[in-house]
């Protein structure tokens, strides 16, 4: 991997804690790449007595960097996202290489991950408190907006740039510091970005990645260290429900984006072409494991044929492959156990009665690639309506008419994103409106974008991040009264 990269010195394999890049205690943990399965590197694998020591450092480096002017924490995080975007070819192969994603899907990951860190890095500068008409005439009543202290953050594989800078990026523009855990099968992409952080002058111990292989060590430590005065975790409902739980003995303010189980609507209005490109680009990008990808698509009775035919063509249309290699649009998946997920709840469609017309088995290159697949005759009672694949796996649900399939596109647990294609005006209102989901796409496939805010309702999640209510998880409002 190393003679790939420009600038080798961006790949490195130890920790990085107040400002030192430090071995495990216990020892090292190995890093595969999914297109070839070989072990690209050995990383840290760290004690929970050294995340505790990291969360200590980042709480005394915080003090200084809340004091430095909002300005002044903008220009270190300007540079920080120039570093990004001036290394991103780099960038992106070390996370192509730990994740297998696309080559090109990697390094606009790198693009859309340092846009928060220019995006905040500006917000920094907008941290506004208020002034209150005083409630009797002696009385001023101001509010302050100040930083929470330190911040740490869980977060998993399928974006392993983006999932932490968009955490880091307000955490720091707030001026709070961070101890960032990355997933143990992306551990790569977020130790350059402390490489990154260094070079861009970040004070030593404001950002800190501890990488471990023990995922419930870490998290404790989080949890129960009085030092952590917020998490933020990016995952599955069940572990941000283990997180939650831990941290309600803190009293611990938390962010969760949780799971999703997309509807993803094609209405009888629809322009078929736009919606079947959004529904490529909605399900198969990153080769369904995103938490906004379409888990499922409803398809209006009498454009579902047509849909169908042309969506099959547009699926077999990806070429499939190791990402680093020219023209891939789509990689291996991650590991074993999301192969059995697409296969079980194949299994699960096609034993009760749905058929598949692409794809519908692991791919002619072994590993863990898998056929992008096309099924049609879904129903509601097949387990794809109710759980996240997080593979490529399209089901094509067959509806009648707009209350139908509301009430089916809100049946579950989840609220992340929803997408929907049509033209009627109330219909678009109605429908947009009526879905219990943080996030709507009307006629587009792609809703991420620093400046919006991201997150779920009912068991996706809680919080938001991105746009300027982002920053407002890093603070905490104080009302100062005084008397004159
Ligand atoms: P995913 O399916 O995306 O891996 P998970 O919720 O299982 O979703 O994992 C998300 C992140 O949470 C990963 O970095 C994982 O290592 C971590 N994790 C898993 N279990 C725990 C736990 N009990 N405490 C803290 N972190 C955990």
């Amino acid at each position: 991997l190393k003679s790939l990269l420009n600038d080798p010195e961006l790949l490195v394999t130890k920790a990085y804690v107040g400002g030192q890049w430090i071995d495990g205690d216990n020892g090292t943990f190995s890093v595969t790449n999914p297109a070839r399965g070989d072990v690209i590197a050995k990383v840290a694998d760290l004690s929970r007595a050294q995340v505790a020591d990291a969360i200590e450092q980042a709480e005394a480096a915080q003090k200084e960097w809340a004091a430095m002017t909002g300005k002044e924490r903008a220009a270190i995080l300007r540079k920080w996202f120039d570093l990004m975007m001036a290394n991103a070819q780099d960038l992106g192969r070390i996370l192509t290489a730990e994740q297998g994603k696309p080559l090109a899907e990697a390094v606009g990951e790198i693009a859309y991950g340092a846009s928060f860190i220019e995006f905040f890095g500006e917000e920094a500068k907008r941290i506004y408190g208020e002034m209150i008409p005083g409630h009797q005439r002696d009385k001023r009543i101001m509010v302050l907006k100040q930083p929470i202290g330190v911040a740490a953050s869980i977060t998993p594989w399928n974006f392993p740039n983006a999932m932490i800078t968009r955490k880091a990026a307000p955490a720091l523009a707030a001026g709070c510091a961070f101890v960032a855990r990355p997933a143990k099968e992306t551990p790569l992409s977020a130790l350059v970005m402390g490489v990154l952080a260094e070079r861009a002058g970040i004070p030593a111990g404001v950002f800190n990645v501890v990488t471990s292989s023990s995922a419930s060590a870490i998290g404790k430590e989080f949890c129960e260290n009085p030092a952590v005065r917020k998490l933020t975790f990016t995952g599955s409902t069940e572990v941000g429900r283990i997180l939650l739980k831990q941290a309600a003995d803190q009293i611990m303010k938390c962010s969760m984006e949780l799971g999703g189980n997309a509807p993803f609507i094609v209405f009888d209005d629809a322009d078929l072409d736009a919606a079947v490109e959004g529904a490529m680009m909605c399900k198969f990008r990153n080769n369904g494991q995103t938490c906004v990808c379409a888990n499922r698509i409803y398809v209006q009775a009498g454009v579902y044929d047509e849909f169908a035919a042309k969506l099959k063509v547009a699926v077999e249309n990806l070429r499939v492959g190791d990402g680093l290699n020219d023209g891939i649009t789509t990689g291996p998946l991650i590991n074993q156990d999301a192969v059995d997920k697409v296969l079980e709840h194949l299994g699960d469609v096609t034993a009760k009665g749905g058929e598949v017309l692409t794809g519908g088995k692991r791919h002619a290159l072994g590993g863990t690639f898998f056929e992008p697949t096309v099924v049609t005759g879904v129903t509601q009672d097949m387990a794809v309506a109710q759980e996240e694949t997080f593979g490529p796996l399209a089901p094509l649900f067959k509806f009648e008419d707009v209350d139908q399939v509301i009430a089916m596109a809100n049946d579950t647990i989840f609220g992340l994103a929803a997408y929907f294609y049509a033209k009627d005006l109330s219909r678009v209102y109605k429908v947009a409106e009526a879905l219990e989901y943080g996030i709507v796409g009307v006629n587009t496939g792609i809703i991420s974008t620093e400046v919006a805010p991201f997150g779920g309702v009912k068991q996706s999640g809680l919080g938001r991040e991105g746009s300027h209510h982002g920053i407002e998880d890093y603070l905490e409002m104080k009302y100062v009264c005084m008397s004159v």
